[in-house]
């Protein structure tokens, strides 16, 4: 494994959108690490105003910062909601970026998405296809916020020298995931329709487009490891695919939810939504030469998951209900 050049013990680090998934993750894995860490809550830091987000950094300080602050969404809040995607995200980055370099922070994770290659990019996608061709039109404006972010890190590495660095993690799933039908991604979405399925008893789910898509999943806690790994043992410019490598279609994740779940029956297709891309996955083989690689296996991530959503969403539901 290569080796630590910046240790974490004793910094201060700054998670930049803890509540959200990734962001609960990173504070998770961040506990091992023996650094204090900061947060912001919503109510006292906007990040989309610039300074709001200059003068919290000032006062906190941090020497490091994970910056997972982003909207997010699935495919249909993509295509819905582009204005959003676009001026949210693009103002997170610039702020949390430009303040990083004004407060002196000694080194910055920008984390982006594998949305940001071309359509037609060869499979598996590496590191190199940024930028050659069009984007898939679905998730374009979350795309452009994402590439703008790594430019951001590279120009402010190479006007100023700042050590910020970039990782764009696939598609990811776990604790915490946005559990919202229409505005959050697939697995939320399946375990959410299987688990009301299997609770009323229906014979079938629908799940969107025609279930031939392939999409690469990692699972939450190797993705904070993943990137903990990079902020201790990584810099450079450009961006580190962050994934599995591996792809199934949603047909077989729907599948592999069901068994989870504990539910046999019929997957229904509506076809009036969107494919999306028809494949997205990573090449990792960058990530696997420093020495990391995604350790869950994907029955195990899906169970946590699912019992995730049963425990803090489902019952809690079904408690107020
Ligand atoms: P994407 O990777 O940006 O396309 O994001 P998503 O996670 O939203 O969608 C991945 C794939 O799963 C797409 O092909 C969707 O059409 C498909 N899919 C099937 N059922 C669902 C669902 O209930 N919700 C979502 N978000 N996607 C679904």
């Amino acid at each position: 494994m290569s080796e630590v050049i910046f240790p974490l013990a004793g910094k201060r680090v700054f998670v930049a959108g803890h509540s959200g998934m990734a962001g609960g993750a990173i504070l998770r894995r961040l506990a091992r690490e023996n650094c204090e860490i900061l947060t912001a809550d919503r109510s006292d830091l906007d990040m989309c105003r610039q300074r709001e987000v200059e003068e919290w950094l000032a006062t906190a300080k941090p020497d490091a910062i994970f910056l997972a602050a982003a909207k997010v969404g699935g495919i249909h809040a993509n295509t819905t909601r582009r204005a959003e995607f676009l001026y949210d995200n693009l103002a997170i980055e610039t702020n949390v970026i430009h303040g990083a370099w004004r407060t002196g922070v000694k080194k910055l994770l920008f984390l982006g998405s594998s949305c940001i290659y071309p359509r037609e990019t060869p499979q598996p996608m590496k590191e190199e296809a940024l930028l050659t061709g069009l984007l898939e039109p679905t998730n374009e404006a979350y795309a452009i916020a994402k590439i703008a972010g790594i430019k951001l890190c590279d120009a402010y590495r190479r006007q100023y020298g700042c050590d910020f660095i970039s990782a764009m993690p696939t598609n990811l799933y776990g604790p915490g995931d946005r559990y919202d039908l229409l505005g959050g991604h697939v697995v939320a979405a399946v375990i959410m329709k299987l688990h009301a399925a299997k609770s009323a008893g229906d014979p079938t789910v629908t799940i969107w487009g025609t279930g031939t898509p392939r999409r690469e999943f990692l699972f939450t806690e190797d993705l904070a490891d993943g990137l903990v790994f990079l902020m201790k043992h990584y810099t450079g410019p450009g961006h580190l695919n962050l994934g599995t490598g591996v792809d199934v279609t949603i047909h077989e994740l729907a599948e592999a939810v069901a068994k989870v779940a504990g539910w046999s029956g019929e997957f229904v297709h509506d076809r009036s939504k969107p494919d999306g891309m028809m494949r997205k996955v990573m090449d990792v083989s960058r990530m696997t030469a420093l020495g990391w690689r995604a350790k869950t296996r994907f029955e195990d991530g899906l169970r946590s998951a699912y019992e995730w959503y049963v425990a803090h969403v489902a019952e809690r539901q079904a408690g107020h209900g």
